[in-house]
């Protein structure tokens, strides 16, 4: 025996399953929380998933009125319908099917995210990724994204993929991404089809089964996930997804790991208390 033998597998299996739990934010949007349920509070460097997907305008209508954020960055994927962002700033936006809002909050702002329709399917999904100490304080910005500036490839037949973060063989995505290197790629798979896709070791990974159902990994090892499944990756350098039962559509997302203190208070995310109070002290202050 040699240290070696400790060594991961290749291939990333699925270690654990989360289900998206219904839950409200905002004021009053009803929305599947996938990452920071109670059994999943975070996945360094990812602190927050959530899917909100509904026709029902109740549901959604309300939306989300003013409010800060400090110390992360938000990313906000639509499939269908339109959100509407403005900011304290003056930043104005429309995000509609297929855009992308990569939101770095840095020091602070203060936004609104409301849906511009008043009926029809309302569904996409916004990702929180935590900033590093020494970026938790940088100026706001924007990656506003077109779905047309937006790299979506087909990686053989039957296999679709949307590359938002990272690359896919030498595609690269549309955002420009920080110290945790994100990838987060839209997955669309037929029927008896498969996908690969490299991602470096350490980083931590999922798989967000959103339609139908993924094999993940492979050999005795791989695991299904249904619909509104997330599986929380082994270490490795491989992903790799199939769907056997029907078509699947899935969100593969990976990055590198903090490994700082998270102090987390609502729409804050800091390292310390102190600055926790601090953001606080700000924003009553109308200082973000
Ligand atoms: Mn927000």
């Amino acid at each position: 025996m040699n240290d070696t033998a400790s060594v991961a597998p290749r291939i990333r299996a699925v270690d654990r399953v989360y289900r998206a739990m219904p839950t409200s934010d905002g004021a009053g949007v009803r929305l599947n929380r996938v990452i920071g349920q109670p059994g999943l509070p975070d996945l360094d460097p990812f602190l927050l998933l959530d899917e909100f997907r509904s026709d029902q305008a109740v549901d959604y209508i309300a939306g989300f009125p003013d409010h800060p954020h400090r110390g992360f960055e938000t990313v906000t994927y639509m499939l269908a319908g339109r959100m509407r962002h403005g900011d304290n700033q003056g930043n104005v936006g429309l995000l509609g099917p297929g855009s992308v809002q990569w939101m770095t909050a840095g020091r602070g702002i203060v936004h609104s995210e409301m849906p511009e329709q008043e009926d029809g399917l309302l569904h996409g999904f916004q990702l929180w990724v935590n900033l590093p100490a020494r970026d938790k304080m940088t100026a706001p910005r924007y990656q506003d994204i077109d779905p047309a500036q937006i790299p979506t490839i087909d990686v053989g037949a039957g296999v679709r993929v949307t590359v938002i973060a990272g690359q896919v063989g030498n595609t690269r995505g549309a955002v420009d991404t920080g110290a945790t290197e994100p990838t987060y790629l839209d997955v669309q798979l037929a029927v008896g089809t498969g996908f690969a896709q490299a991602v470096p070791i350490g980083h931590s990974a999922f798989v967000y089964a959103y339609h139908g159902e993924v094999q993940v990994g492979d050999g005795p090892r791989a695991k299904t996930l249904t619909t509104g499944e997330l599986g929380v990756l082994s270490p490795g350098e491989e992903i790799r997804v199939a769907a056997s039962a029907g078509a699947a559509r899935l969100l593969i997302v990976a990055g590198k790991p903090l490994s700082e203190p998270v102090v987390r208070h609502g729409p804050f995310v800091m390292n310390t208390m102190t600055e926790i109070r601090q953001a606080v002290d700000d924003y009553r202050a109308g200082r973000l």
